[in-house]
């Protein structure tokens, strides 16, 4: 995936999602958020969905939802928290192949991929399975935890947006799942997943027990 931007409507600038309509480092043209879209969501029910086990257990209070933190440096080695995310979701669930984390700076337009905290998981949409599981793991991440909050897991792993099927989930608009995505790739054959720094830093509770930070820039 490469550079594309957002825009959230129905917020003027001084909301509290004016700061957040900035560019997003997916795709290569402009894509906008509008408005209800719940019927979008595309995972199955979230309390069917399986998923991997935490190397750590949660602390009583874990992170909160990721704020957008976007491409800055030119710093494209893999980060630790990026590689073992893509390590633990290919051998859990068996299904697609890795699409890489690294992006060369010359390549494209902004985008996490240059960061090393990005990661593409090839699974298509046309193939049932690999749709099926696909879809089982976004419905794992995006589950309501036991502190009643949306997206336990992916809070806990540092997530801060999923591209998949024309669709985008923002850690920062969590509060409307998944809303519509017309950047030029519409991610049928992948799934994008954007790491908050503490994320890609394999330093949330996830990996530490530890509650971290989401929210800091670029070490
Ligand atoms: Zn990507």
């Amino acid at each position: 995936m490469r550079f594309a931007r957002w825009r959230v409507r129905r917020h003027p600038a001084g909301s509290r999602f004016g700061a957040i309509r900035r560019a997003v480092s997916c795709g290569a043209v402009a894509l906008a958020l509008t408005g209800a879209v719940a019927a979008l969501a595309p995972a199955a029910q979230a309390a069917s969905a399986s998923g991997p086990t935490a190397p750590a257990a949660a602390p009583a209070r874990i992170e909160g939802f990721a704020r957008y933190v976007g491409q800055n440096n030119c710093d494209p080695v893999a980060k630790p928290g990026t590689t073992a995310l893509a390590e633990m979701v290919l051998a859990y669930y068996g299904t697609g192949r890795d699409g890489g984390i690294s992006r060369d700076c010359s390549i494209g337009e902004r985008s996490e991929h240059k960061e090393g905290r990005a990661w593409d998981w090839m699974v298509n949409v046309a193939d049932p399975v690999e749709r099926a599981t696909a879809e089982e793991f976004l419905a794992w991440l995006t589950a309501k935890g036991p502190d009643g909050k949306a997206a336990y897991n992916a809070r806990r792993l540092g997530v801060m947006y999923l591209i998949w099927n024309q669709r985008i989930w923002l850690a920062s608009r969590a509060d409307r799942g998944w809303l519509p995505y017309d950047g030029s790739s519409p991610h049928t054959d992948h799934i994008h997943v954007s790491l908050s720094w503490s994320g890609a830093m394999k330093q949330t509770s996830w990996w530490t027990g530890v509650r971290a930070n989401v929210n800091k820039r670029h070490p």
